[in-house]
């Protein structure tokens, strides 16, 4: 068994794909080709946004959002501190200062409650507090109804970290149109995922989309040899826009299928263990399948006997990165709880009620 059955997607869309690929092959225009700028206008009208803007991962995504709202040193900007690295490093690469806080048990998104507390931290620390990025962890929104009051409140930007979010939503409203400025990851692994590396960000603002794309290509103005301002090289592939196109075909069925899964899970192991909540209203992407045990051990080492694959996200909270070590902040509890019970399960549009049956008769 997969933790997450690429082969089988490919197989389930393999005619199309093959002919997608062969085709960005003979087109020659491997850069910026025309792929690119329709899955950018597909991509925006399917989250509901006026602007999306592709780029070559999820890290730089995040990078050129902090970039593009002029945030940098002196600046604190507020992330879970239960998340995947590049949430936070995305803002030390800026110069900023990354300020983790605490999340919720239940969903494991960002704790609005632990923001005022850590507004004051960062102002002793002599820090400009900037702005907040939630993330839509394991493919769930965040509390993005509590997070636009608070950040409204003091002047904060909102961004979403939406890469493991995409396909998300809370009443029927987008995941990736909740920030000021949304990012998401095409990572293979993820709920819309390409054949390499690659990102996008979303946002209805003229200026900071127009930005944005001079961003990805060195800072460039009217053409890329008039360099206006630093920049990055931050593209994305021809042949991954064509691949996403193909997936988008697929998304919304395999979003059913997911959610389906995703039931039957909590429907066979609820009663046994802790099971992923989630709220009135929203709707994840279930990027991944996350419960809460106190023998994690044991149980990861019977799947494994077994062959089936399951993953600890995330063993460390941000505090705890030696990279971090530098920035001596509070430790959050709930995240240091977390990073010792939780336990991903084999998740993916593919997975039969066959399996998900057998996995749960071993939890
Ligand atoms: C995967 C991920 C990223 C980074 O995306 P890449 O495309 O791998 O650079 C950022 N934030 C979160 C929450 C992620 O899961």
């Amino acid at each position: 068994m997969q933790f997450r059955d690429l082969h089988k997607q490919y197989d389930a869309m393999r005619a199309e794909m093959d002919e997608a690929l062969l085709g960005a092959a003979h087109s020659g225009a491997y850069i910026m080709g025309p792929h690119v700028a329709e899955l950018e206008q597909q991509l925006a009208d399917y989250v509901g946004v006026k602007h999306c803007v592709t780029c070559a991962n999820g890290t730089d995504a995040l990078r050129l959002a902090l970039m593009a709202l002029g945030i940098g040193p002196g600046d604190a900007v507020f992330v879970p501190d239960f998340t995947f690295f590049a949430t936070a490093e995305a803002v030390a690469m800026v110069g900023a200062t990354p300020i983790f806080i605490d999340v919720c048990d239940s969903t494991y998104n960002i704790l609005v409650a632990d923001l005022y507390d850590k507004c004051c931290d960062a102002r002793n620390k002599d820090l400009v507090p900037r702005a907040v990025i939630a993330v839509d962890l394991f493919g769930q929104p965040a509390d993005y109804k509590r997070l636009s009051e608070f950040c409204k409140e003091h002047s904060l930007f909102l961004i979403e970290d939406g890469a493991q979010g995409f396909g998300g939503s809370i009443d029927d409203k987008k995941a990736c149109s909740f920030g000021d400025i949304s990012t998401t990851s095409f990572f293979p692994a993820k709920p819309l995922g390409c054949y390499g590396d690659g990102g996008a960000l979303f946002t209805d603002n003229d200026e900071w989309a127009a930005m944005l794309r001079s961003l990805r290509i060195h800072g460039k103005g009217t053409d890329k040899y008039d360099n206006v301002r630093l920049g990055l090289n931050s593209r994305l592939d021809t042949l991954q826009a064509a691949v996403l196109q193909v997936k988008m075909n697929h998304f919304d069925a395999e979003l059913l299928t997911v959610n389906h899964a995703a039931d039957k899970y909590s429907e066979l192991l609820s009663c046994k263990v802790k099971t992923p909540v989630v709220p009135e209203g929203f709707y994840s992407s279930w990027a991944q399948y996350t419960i809460q045990v106190d023998n994690r051990d044991e149980v990861q080492a019977r799947l494994k006997a077994a062959g089936i694959p399951s993953m600890v996200y995330y063993p460390h909270t941000m505090s705890q990165q030696t990279a971090f070590n530098y920035l001596n902040q509070r430790p959050c509890p709930t995240a240091e709880k977390l990073t010792t019970t939780v336990l991903s399960l084999p998740m993916h549009p593919y997975l039969t009620d066959e399996e998900i049956v057998t996995i749960a008769s071993l939890i």
